[in-house]
């Protein structure tokens, strides 16, 4: 009896080996819990905010202290204050670092579909951030939501758009109000582009430029539009999705994303502490809310 019990267990734990991966995915420890998601509770933990002062306008991390002459809402980036984006506000969960990086990477290169689950979790904190920052508008109009397209090719290699499975996973969430709409097919690529990875912002601009074009103007024509996408590195690509989508119509421009690149890392305290800016969570508190921060991002794994 105990020898068949434990050859149906021997099949059942192979079984789920065969199902589910056995390593997380970012760190190689063993899992513990069976998830659709191939990440360890430690390694989402340590996927944080970005935590202190960040531009009002693109969501930079301000460390200059002439960032911080405005008043803490109006505060802009250095760039934002010589030429302002073709969008309102840019806002993003996290730090384009580290897990955060890895999860995405998950997601993109390994075509691991639950991993936008996370993402989709984080990108909805950022788009609930936006509403009560921008309160004003952006609480009261109904918003078209557009992912930042793949060109087709791209798109069939990968089997999925990662901005739209990420978004799609993010208007699941409660905490996005209902006043938001995906409209998938909104904008088209054209072309596709060579890689941004290395280039600089000026040759990025006009690697991107006319690598958009507005598909359905009548979707967005008149309506405040809010733009998502994975990752945030210097703002061409939303940019000019943003100027496309202006020029059809659209009314006003909001840009969510997952992680965003930032000038300084988080653990470079030092310099954050020179510049007068808060640093990370508190000692004490960090384990429990992120664990309670952890399973909400894992909750639907
Ligand atoms: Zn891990
Ligand atoms: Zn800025």
């Amino acid at each position: 009896m105990s020898v068949l019990l434990s050859s149906v267990n021997g099949v059942a734990a192979s079984l789920i080996a065969t199902l589910f991966p056995s390593d997380c995915r970012l760190c190689g420890t063993p899992l513990t819990n069976i998830s659709r998601l191939p990440v360890c509770q430690a390694c989402l933990i340590a996927i944080r905010p970005i935590a202190g002062g960040t531009c009002s306008v693109c969501g930079e991390r301000r460390l200059s202290p002439h960032d911080f002459a405005a008043g803490q809402d109006e505060a802009r980036c250095g760039l934002c204050q010589r030429l302002a984006p073709p969008f309102s506000k840019a806002v993003a969960y996290g730090s384009y670092d580290g897990g955060l990086r890895e999860l995405i990477h998950l997601l993109k290169y390994e075509q691991v579909r639950p991993a936008a689950t996370a993402p989709g979790r984080m990108l909805a904190e950022a788009i609930a951030g936006l509403e009560s920052a921008s309160a004003s508008s952006l609480a009261q109009t109904p918003l078209a939501v557009v992912p930042v397209p793949l060109h087709a090719r791209k798109r069939r290699q990968r089997g999925f758009n990662q901005s739209e499975l990420i978004v799609r996973s993010a208007l699941k969430v409660s905490r996005v109000s209902g006043r938001l709409a995906l409209h998938a097919g909104v904008l088209g690529r054209r072309r596709e582009t060579q890689s941004q990875t290395g280039l600089t912002r000026h040759p990025r601009r006009e690697n991107i430029r006319g690598a958009f074009v507005v598909a359905r103007p009548e979707q967005i024509a008149g309506r405040e539009v809010l733009l998502v996408d994975d990752v945030f590195t210097t703002g061409t690509t939303v940019s000019e999705c943003a100027r496309v989508l202006r020029r059809a119509g659209a009314s006003k421009i909001y840009v969510a994303t997952v992680a965003r690149t930032l000038k300084a890392d988080a653990k470079d305290a030092t310099l954050l502490r020179n510049f007068g800016v808060a640093g990370q969570t508190e000692p004490g508190k960090t384990e429990r809310e992120g664990t309670e921060h952890a399973k909400t991002l894992a909750a639907a794994g």
